[in-house]
């Protein structure tokens, strides 16, 4: 069974082919710039063949058409015929409190989904245009909606809860929704295997550390409290995200600054977090040079972040009456030695104990911690993709 996993952006659409039989991807790419000047295709087949088109690709039917001719393609593709292709898995952002699961697409469906456009208004509209435009290009093939929120919606009330007028949740829906489920459904699981121990048995805290990042509370495999809320705004201070701040501030900053509505979102959004703090960049990499060349705003950014870090993971244990594994993932979290050294410091109380010489490895599936601890650290690359895909093959 082929499935082709859709990740389809205001301005780009990512793609992987996966032949779930050995759950390998045979292709994969990105089309970007969508509808602006300089648009193009990258694309790379499993053998190491790539491809780079510069198209000009006004809109996403376009971008998906020459994306469906780079499958095809004789040298580059992976089948000769689109109909080979069995399903299309899509990852979709927003499923609101109505999908706590991936969901095969139907009108009602897409109804339902475009309801939910004002919860996510900068992802919800294309994720739905993509599902849409592959059902024109690929008729035979049935479409299949994964939510990032849905993994949270086992989150109990009293977690998910925020102290506002209760009629703003019931009139608007805001609550705590949480993201990045796919990845913390699948990174938990993974911890759980190579620990050997039922998933269902566990305490895990799921760190996914990247541009955007968020931790996740695992007990007995559901998700209970995740760090995300409302919107992808919330919980650790990210590359350009503030996360949690008093939010009188932001009043206060649009009173001083005289800020519109979307200036303020800009701001909080695009010019915060580690970016923000330090005034260099959002990128880990960037930071930890400049650390060790003594910049002082670095050094801070990258404090805020691990202490932020930590208090997460001990929050989420008291959370959920202790703690058997902490697992690391996303591009920092899979890369960043000795940030996860630093994280680990001092949990023993926690029974987390870090092994500096097993720590010393990126991108690897592999324990950390040293033998014999009460708790686990784990790192897990994540495979966002590849859970999508699975989820796609369980509803067809
Ligand atoms: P993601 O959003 O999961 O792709 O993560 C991207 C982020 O991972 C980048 O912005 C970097 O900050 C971080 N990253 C990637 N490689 C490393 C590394 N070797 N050390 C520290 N941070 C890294």
């Amino acid at each position: 069974m082929l499935i082709l996993v859709i990740n389809c952006g205001s301005s780009s659409v990512k793609y992987k082919l996966i032949d779930m039989q050995e759950e390998k991807t045979l292709l994969s790419g990105l089309a970007e710039r969508i509808g602006l000047p300089g648009s193009r295709i990258k694309h790379e087949k499993n053998d190491g063949r790539k491809l780079e088109l510069k198209e000009d690709l006004p809109d996403h039917r376009a971008a998906l058409e020459k994306i469906i001719a780079c499958i095809t393609d004789k040298e580059y593709g992976a089948v000769n015929d689109v109909s080979e292709i069995t399903a299309v898995g899509h990852r979709t952002v927003h499923g609101g409190e109505k999908f706590n699961k991936a969901i095969l697409v139907n009108r009602e469906v897409l109804n339902e989904l475009e309801s939910l456009f004002e919860l996510a208004p900068l992802h919800n509209p294309p994720n739905v245009l993509g599902i849409k435009t592959c059902q024109e290009l690929m008729p035979h093939a049935p479409q299949v909606a994964v939510f990032d929120t849905a993994f949270h919606q086992t989150i109990p009330d009293y977690a998910f809860t925020y102290a506002l007028p209760y009629e703003y949740y019931e009139k608007y829906g805001i609550r705590k929704y949480g993201f990045h489920g796919t990845s913390h459904k699948y990174v938990s699981g993974r911890a759980a295997a190579i620990l050997g121990k039922p998933l269902t048995d566990l305490k895990i805290v799921v760190c996914h550390l990247g541009n955007g990042s968020s931790i996740t509370a695992v007990k007995n495999g559901i998700s209970v409290d995740t760090t995300m809320g409302f919107t992808p705004l919330a919980g650790l201070p990210m590359g350009t995200r503030t996360g949690d701040i008093d939010p009188a501030v932001v009043p206060f900053i649009m009173e001083k600054e005289n800020l519109s509505i979307e200036e303020v979102s800009s701001l909080m959004n695009k010019k915060s977090g580690v970016l923000g703090v330090s005034g260099i960049s959002s990128d880990f990499r960037d930071l930890e040079k400049a650390e060790a060349e003594g910049n002082k705003r670095a050094e801070l950014a990258l404090n805020m972040f691990i202490y932020s870090v930590k208090k997460w993971i001990g929050a989420f244990s008291a959370a959920m009456g202790g703690l058997d594994a902490v697992v690391f993932t996303g591009g920092i979290g899979e890369n960043a030695i000795e940030l996860r050294e630093k994280v680990l410091t001092g949990m023993d109380f926690l029974g987390l104990e870090v092994d500096k010489e097993k720590n010393n490895v990126r991108g690897k599936e592999t324990i950390i911690s040293k033998d014999g601890c009460r708790a686990a650290a784990l790192v897990v690359p994540t495979n966002e993709e590849l859970m999508i895909a699975k989820e796609t093959q369980a509803l067809v």
